[in-house]
């Protein structure tokens, strides 16, 4: 027979295993499917955007509805925007969750958790039908595409001066950043403040935004569905802040808007165009200060970004 003490032990062990799998705040007594959840959610949001759309849609030779041509959605967020770089091919791939579908023969939607190319369209129109930054964030407040923000305080969109030569994107927020609604104010968020101030800018001089605006439990990284999902978002964001120059803070961060395979470490330091309603912005990748953090020897890398970063805005016009 156990005593109270071994008892206390083992369930001391548990709670530490759940800790270390990212379980770190209490929701309920019983457990919450937060996948099917949103899978249902988008679902009714698709129905209800599918009805608002139905009487504008001229089906075309797919078959697929034209929703990105409703009022307001003239600057629509393109389905392939990518850098100009060798890697950039594979941006345009299909979500996954159409192509696992299709392979199957069954409907996009049947597998779920994996965004359908339904929820992909209308995250893009959602986006697309944005006038300003403000609209933009209300409208990802509306999205239920993401399982994510189920789990997530607080939608976690920007800070900074919007009207900043340069903006920072990140991959997601953390547990701090989801606290307060606001991107890099935990730890990362002062290595940040230190990295920027050593070329000179601040808060009031950059504009900062995450590929994923809502945390990933336990602060795992975002899946390519999550950041598939997101993207038309910060797309958007991108175009309508219309920086000079655009940094690229992590792995997830460089790959979805570079649409790139290869590893931050072979992404960072390579300036690269980003191609934003025709204007091309000069954009660069480096390390997430999260990840500094964890491997401070890397800093030197992120050190020398941030010189050729300063360097940049040196030469851009006033
Ligand atoms: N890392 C990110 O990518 N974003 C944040 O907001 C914080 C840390």
């Amino acid at each position: 027979m156990q005593t109270d003490h071994q008892i206390q032990r083992e369930l001391e062990a548990l709670l530490e295993f759940h800790l270390e799998a990212g379980i770190d705040s209490f929701l309920g007594d019983a457990p919450i499917d937060w996948v099917a959840r949103s899978v249902e959610l988008a679902s009714a949001q698709r129905q209800a955007h599918a009805a608002r759309t139905q009487p504008q849609s001229r089906p075309s030779a797919g078959g697929r509805a034209a929703g990105a041509q409703r009022p307001g959605a003239s600057a629509a967020v393109p389905a392939s925007p990518g850098l100009h770089s060798p890697s950039a091919a594979a941006f345009g791939s299909p979500p996954q969750g159409e192509a696992v579908a299709a392979q199957q023969g069954k409907p996009a939607n049947s597998t779920p958790g994996l965004p359908t190319a339904q929820t992909v369209q209308m995250a893009r129109d959602m986006a697309a039908s944005a006038r300003n930054l403000d609209e933009l964030r209300a409208r990802l407040a509306e999205f239920n595409g993401c399982s994510l923000s189920l789990t997530a305080k607080n939608l976690v969109f920007c800070d900074g001066n919007p009207e900043a030569k340069v903006m920072l994107v990140g991959d997601a927020p953390g547990r701090e950043e989801d606290q307060q609604g606001k991107p890099f104010v935990g730890r990362s968020g002062q290595l940040l403040d230190q990295m920027l101030r050593a070329i000179g800018l601040d808060r009031s001089s950059a504009y900062i935004g995450n590929v994923v605006p809502w945390r990933p439990p336990g602060d795992r990284t975002p899946t390519q569905q999550e950041t598939e999902l997101c993207k038309p978002f910060v797309v958007r964001q991108i175009e309508l802040a219309a920086p000079e120059v655009l940094v690229l803070l992590g792995a997830a961060s460089a790959k979805t808007l570079m649409g790139a395979t290869d590893g931050i470490r072979k992404l960072r330091g390579n300036w690269m165009t980003y191609p934003v309603a025709g204007r091309d912005i000069a954009c660069i990748a480096t390390y997430d200060p999260a990840y500094l953090l964890k491997s401070p020897i890397e800093k030197r890398f992120a050190w020398k970004d941030f010189m050729a970063i300063r360097h940049r805005l040196s030469h851009s016009p006033e």
